[in-house]
């Protein structure tokens, strides 16, 4: 059985290979409607009693299918049809959009992100269709703004609660991990982007103006400075109050993550020790602050002696449960203004709230077990939320979903990067891995 569904399987790639030589690239507003139509009409074909879009001005649209199954449960999926663009286009050994099967690997934009993890599920309806139906409902939430903020998801949902009614919610991402065990994700960390500028002028100076007048990059790397300590503990006021402890399950299952910190530090060619020395813990439930990058005064080829008049940093948080991303840049705020720096300016760009399944719920154990049974007893990891984001909260806390993050790729994948690709082989594994999961729901 589990040799004819990895035949099976393999012989069902050719769905996969059209829809990767799509190029709907969200950044660049291309392919948009070519996906959306292509899915919806994928969706028809495979005998969904309902594929639709949802479409509103200025948004790229939600794919929308219903299929019915045998028994009352319904699992609804999370999925985006949009993929990065594929620059920088000279680092490709294959044509971005032209999937190439190279050693047991598919290569293509998109070929994990996110349009591997969507094919897996459709060549899991169509098995089932094809061998006695499907033994529970399902529900297929594809939306095109994913790699672009997912702007619309909250509103999308807010709004079609009852239709996206379900018992479970199988999200996209997920996969193999660096040491090729398979992970049962239940979660995400949340996210809020905000800039902080300095302005001391109206106009830059001449450099030896700095003998009296104050200067706007200074200004910014001293309040920023004293956003952190040197520990790399956020000072915050605040900051933390709402991070809480984990459960003795969620604690017990950071410890058997597999973390290998000598690999990761070759991997990233890291100069300095980890900020931390409990980086798997740190991973799931520390919440972060960066600075993506700073800007100010000249900063191109040979000298200018300038005093800038402007400086502005970019900065992001990755927050746990329960932390809100609103109230984290009013605590920045509030704590700049505390320390004497009322004059730098906080902006919100945006937020997501981080979601975390119960680990305890009957999904997220039957997930656990089936993997088990798929993979091998020891290649298989439970860990609580994944260390990025997605707009997972609505589906958690809106629609009440215990929601579990498995897909098909791996540690090599190479999402968002060029030359991403998946493994054939982790594809029908994949599959089959749906199946059983399905038919056990
Ligand atoms: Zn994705």
């Amino acid at each position: 059985m589990v040799k004819d569904i990895h035949n099976y399987a393999e012989n069902q790639l050719n769905d996969f290979l059209e829809y990767l030589a799509i190029p709907s690239v969200s950044a660049e507003n291309k392919g948009i409607k070519e996906a959306s139509d292509w899915l919806v009409k994928k969706f028809e074909q495979l005998g969904a009693k309902k594929s639709e879009k949802w479409e509103k001005k200025g948004q790229n649209p939600f794919v929308y299918a219903e299929f019915e199954g045998k028994s009352s449960k319904t699992v609804l999926f999370y999925n985006h049809y949009d993929v990065q663009p594929a620059q920088p286009l000279n680092e490709w050994q294959t044509e971005p959009f032209k999937p190439t099967f190279v050693d047991g690997k598919l290569v293509a934009r998109g070929a994990s992100d996110d349009k591997g993890e969507l094919m897996a599920r459709l060549v899991m309806v169509k098995w089932f269709q094809e061998n006695g139906g499907l033994p529970v409902n399902l529900k297929f939430f594809v939306e095109g703004e994913e790699e672009i903020g997912s702007l619309h998801v909250d509103e999308a949902v807010k709004e079609h609660a009852e239709e996206l009614e379900a018992d479970a919610c199988i999200w996209e991402g997920g996969g193999k991990n660096s040491v090729n065990r398979f992970e049962v994700i239940s979660g995400m960390k949340g996210i809020v982007s905000f800039d902080i500028e300095a302005v001391t002028a109206d106009v830059d100076m001449h450099s030896s103006l700095a003998c009296f007048a104050p200067n706007a990059a200074w200004r910014l790397v001293q309040g920023l400075a004293t956003l952190k300590d040197k520990n790399g503990r956020v000072t915050v006021e605040g900051f933390y109050d709402d991070v809480d402890e984990l459960t003795s399950v969620e604690k017990a299952a950071v410890e058997q993550m597999d973390f290998d910190e000598e690999k990761v530090k070759r991997t990233f060619g890291l100069k300095r020790e980890f900020i931390t020395d409990k980086p798997a813990y740190a991973f799931v439930n520390e919440p972060t602050m960066t600075i993506n990058g700073l800007t100010s005064g000249y900063e191109g080829e040979g000298v200018k002696t300038v005093l800038p008049k402007y400086a502005k940093a970019k900065l992001d948080c990755r927050l746990v449960p329960k932390q809100n991303p609103e109230k984290i840049v009013r605590l920045v705020e509030a704590h700049l203004r505390k320390n004497g720096f009322a004059d730098l300016k906080v902006t919100f760009n945006l937020g997501e709230n981080a979601f975390r399944s119960d680990s305890s719920h009957a999904f997220v154990q039957l997930a656990m077990t089936t993997a088990k049974k798929v993979y091998g007893d020891d290649q298989v990891k439970y860990v609580p939320n994944a260390a990025g984001g997605g707009p997972i909260e609505c589906f958690g806390n809106v629609l009440k979903l215990p929601i579990v993050l498995v897909g098909v790729h791996n540690a090599a994948s190479g999402a968002h990067a060029p030359n991403e690709h998946i493994l054939v082989s982790d594809f029908v594994q994949g599959v089959e891995y749906l199946i059983e999961l399905l038919q056990k729901f």
